[in-house]
């Protein structure tokens, strides 16, 4: 059994349904359970309807509403046999009347509880996981749908639910499994329910984390996340053009990846499957044939020092320095308490005896932290920063990889370096306006040959 995952942009339309078909059916001998997000951007339109309903704009939202169900409509009606053409126009109807019911109930109290935002986002994948199984069946293959609701066990936590694993596993491997032997299992991802049956999802952009979930439940031999790129690149395509597809890379090179705009996949979401050792496959669904990139638990043996050079724009570098902290303790501890305080995540940080500087990307609340930080120290802030980041598991033990760094960095004024504690990275803070002539001269440097079991 495999699980295969295609994301909103896979399912937008009757075409790139079609495609989807034609996809999973050259792969039916795998036994194959599919997992789908909403159609396009379903998920943000239920959310901008609901809130409408909320601000009191109750006709604006069922405007907003009819849109949907048109767009539903007109995309499903074009892959649905004739005599499934009932059903599709019995689910529609269904579905959005009872989403007709939650606008007037967030209208009436005008308030987008939890709960109810649950409610309505959860109708995307509910949708498309319903048409996806009558457009298979179009395609003619035997198709059933599972209602992920009643396998996907989840706590209470609305909008950020997180599984009670043990029930789900066994829920998986009771209903999910024994059907996928079968037939052609469809399941939406992005949403469960709380044991007394009522909805939940899993957070924004969740159905990765659902079909890792599923393929760790039913045992799957692989779990591939369809996507509209080619898999993990050496190099962003938009800073240097010419960079390599990463054919085999570990978990935990992925995840040191994925803070830099590897937006393919977020770490957190494939823990499930890594726990089971089933690997995780990136692939394109605009280019099928093109085999992705495989991410795996061990380590992969690979003749380049590194697997990727990610950045990150954007970046804002606090300095903090204070001759207090010379010899004193709980000095890191006060500065760190402030950004706590003020919700601000920091990415990367170096310290000297006297000298703190680290980095955010969210700078909402700078202002109030840069006046607390005052009280104690003398603060500088720097806008416009970028880090750089060079990423391999070799790059643990392999001598001289500073120098080689620093030495494609001629010229360009680096304002922190880091390597951090997993190893796997080295990174540095370099002025924005330097990324581009900076990634472009550590590609080559390190890219110039490239081992072909790992790069394409
Ligand atoms: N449809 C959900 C979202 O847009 C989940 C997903 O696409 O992964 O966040
Ligand atoms: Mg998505």
């Amino acid at each position: 059994m495999i699980v295969m995952k295609f994301g909103g942009s896979s399912v937008e339309s009757a075409t790139a349904i079609a495609r989807v078909a034609t996809i999973v059916q050259a792969r039916v001998d795998r036994r194959p359970v599919v997992v789908v997000s909403a159609m396009g951007k379903t998920t943000n339109r239920l959310l901008a309807m609901a809130r409408s309903a909320a601000d009191g704009q109750q006709s604006e939202a069922m405007r907003q509403l009819e849109e949907l169900k048109e767009y539903h409509r007109l995309e499903a009606s074009q892959i649905v046999r004739d005599e499934d053409k009932a059903e599709l126009a019995a689910l529609l109807d269904g579905h959005f009347d009872e989403l007709a019911q939650m606008v007037a109930e967030i209208a009436e109290v005008e308030e987008f509880s939890p709960r109810m935002v649950d409610a309505v986002s959860s109708m995307g994948e509910r949708l498309s996981s319903r048409i996806v199984t009558l457009g298979f069946r179009h395609a003619g293959m035997d198709a059933a749908h599972v209602d992920s609701r009643s396998v996907l066990i989840t706590d209470t936590r609305h909008t950020q639910a997180s599984p009670l694993f043990p029930r789900t596993y066994a829920r998986m491997r009771d209903v999910v499994a024994p059907l996928a032997a079968k037939q052609v299992v469809v399941m939406g991802g992005f949403i469960g329910s709380m044991q007394d049956g009522a909805t939940t999802t899993l957070g924004r952009g969740g159905s990765d984390y659902s079909a890792s979930i599923v393929g760790a439940g039913i045992g799957a031999e692989e779990i591939q996340i369809w996507t509209d790129v080619d898999g993990m690149l050496t190099c962003d395509p938009r800073i240097v053009p010419g960079g390599y597809r990463i054919k085999t890379i570990s978990f935990a090179e992925a995840a040191e990846l994925a803070y830099f705009g590897a937006k393919v996949l977020h770490p957190a979401t494939v823990l499930p499957a890594v726990e089971k050792n089933i690997p995780v496959l990136v692939l394109n669904s605009r280019n099928p044939e093109v085999s992705g990139t495989r991410i795996v638990k061990e380590t992969v043996p690979c003749r380049n020092v590194i697997k990727s050079i990610a950045c990150k724009t954007g970046i804002t570098v606090v300095k903090v320095q204070s001759l207090r902290m010379l010899m004193a303790h709980g000095f890191l501890h006060r500065i760190f308490e402030v950004f706590d305080r003020f919700q601000t995540p920091v990415d990367m940080v170096t310290t000297s005896e006297v000298s703190v500087s680290l980095t955010i990307d969210n700078d909402r609340n700078l202002d109030e932290i840069r006046e607390e930080l005052t009280r104690i120290a003398e603060v500088e802030v720097e806008r416009d920063r970028a880090i750089v980041s060079v990423v391999g598991d070799n790059v643990r033990g392999t001598p001289g990889i500073g120098a080689r760094i620093f030495r494609s960095l001629a010229g360009i004024n680096v304002l922190m370096v880091s390597q951090g504690a997993s190893q796997l990275n080295f990174s540095f803070v370099i002025d924005g306006t330097e990324v581009r002539p900076a990634m472009q001269s550590l590609h080559a440097e390190f890219f110039s040959t490239l081992d072909p079991e790992v790069f394409a």
